[in-house]
């Protein structure tokens, strides 16, 4: 392919965290070198790096020594600055782009670009401002999420609207920030379809996967997702259908909401690997972290073929309450893989780690990693 970045070139990688380092991993057993950029020292992507630079992403003047000294950048979460984006793209090679990441971090644009590109979404409205909110109550109706248009991930920035009369309060505690009002979904499940899309516009997608949500955190993930087959190519066709409108080059997920009366919704799209398809490191022959290292650095991509069914718990930081997870426990079970990301302090809601159950079909799988989370505690 042209401009094919090979083994023995390095990658620059914006973000410190567990994507970054499960992407480090996959790069580095293909023999590239790694370099991370992240405010903080020690981060689990930096642990895993040739080379850990700590600046802000503010910091233009580093993120523009950072891009230099690499052959192409990519980035582990989607909040990377506009500015930053483009200061590493003058220097270097960036994917995915810029563009994709303007689409993916403000919930306006990415609703938005999906209905312009023909994909369903839930009803939604803009607010602005305060005078915004009798039109958007109007046209979405209750029951509601309220949610900021930025910075929203993992349940932050979103308040449920049971009544008209709680969307003006609840637009407050957002700190009267642009938001949309969404309706609420009555969900049968949620699936995600993680695709690549390569230098050349070829492309792939791993089956769906079926995730489960506490707290608005991903849970619990199985896959392959039991649903049925018409539904799943509804969205394989929509992966393929926002990774061709983005012009998109590297891993992406679009997470879908499954309707009780049988829709496919999309809920969001995320430019990057995502915790749902952790599994696949263990359950397809090619991990999404590997793909994202060969459709940035320009290589073909490898075959999402599913070797065993699987299923992925996280492991919260509130697993660490009682003191130390009883890890011999978890890893008495011999198919059963253990995954942490190298965090010393477990906080409420932080993501620590994972285990991966592989069994002979995705029900067993998700009953055996159950057992081994609960044999933590
Ligand atoms: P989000 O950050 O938008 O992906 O929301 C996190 C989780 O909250 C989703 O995966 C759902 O479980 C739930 N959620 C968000 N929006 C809605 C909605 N409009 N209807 C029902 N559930 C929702």
């Amino acid at each position: 392919m042209i401009g094919e970045i090979l083994p023995g070139s390095t990658i620059g990688v914006l973000g410190g965290g567990q994507l970054g380092r499960m992407f480090a991993m996959a790069a580095r057993r293909l023999g590239y070198r790694v370099h991370t950029l992240a405010p903080e020292h020690d981060t689990p992507a930096g642990q895993i790096s040739d080379v850990e630079i700590v600046a802000p992403y503010d910091d233009l003047d580093a993120v523009r020594a950072f891009a230099k000294g690499v052959s192409v950048v990519t980035f582990e979460f989607e909040n990377v600055s506009a500015e930053a984006a483009s200061t590493a793209a003058a220097h270097t090679v960036v994917r995915p782009s810029g563009e994709a990441l303007a689409v993916a971090q403000h919930r306006l644009r990415e609703k938005t670009f999906l209905a312009k590109n023909g994909l369903p979404v839930a009803p939604f409205a803009a607010i602005q401002s305060e005078a915004d909110i009798p039109a958007a109550i109007a046209h979405v109706g209750c029951p509601a999420v309220l949610k900021t248009a930025t910075f929203g991930y993992d349940g932050k920035g979103q308040v449920a609207i049971k009544a008209p009369a709680d969307v003006a309060p609840a637009w407050e505690t957002l700190g009267r920030r642009e938001s949309v009002l969404e309706a609420f979904v009555d969900l049968a499940c949620e699936i995600s379809v993680v695709g690549a899309r390569a230098v050349d516009g070829t492309w792939a997608a791993y089956p769906a996967v079926e995730n489960v949500h506490r707290n608005h955190i991903l849970d619990v993930s199985t896959f392959p997702a039991a649903v049925p087959e018409s539904l799943a190519k509804l969205a394989d066709a929509a992966a393929y259908t926002v990774l061709d409108a983005l012009d998109y080059v590297g891993v992406l997920c679009v997470e879908f909401f499954v309707t009780r009366d049988g829709r496919l919704l999309v809920n969001e799209i995320a430019p990057r690997p995502h915790n749902s398809g952790h599994l696949t490191i263990e359950a397809c022959v090619t991990s999404q972290f590997e793909q994202q290292v060969r459709a940035v650095c320009a290589l073909s991509l490898g075959s999402v073929d599913v070797v065993q069914p699987a299923s992925m718990a996280n492991l919260l930081g509130d697993l660490w309450e009682g003191g130390e997870p009883d890890w011999s426990a978890a890893l008495s079970f011999p198919a059963v893989k253990l995954h942490l990301y190298g965090k010393t302090s477990p906080r409420h809601g932080r993501k620590m780690g994972h285990l991966t159950a592989l069994a002979s079909t995705a029900t067993e799988a998700r009953a055996l990693v159950l057992q081994a989370r609960d044999s933590l505690r």
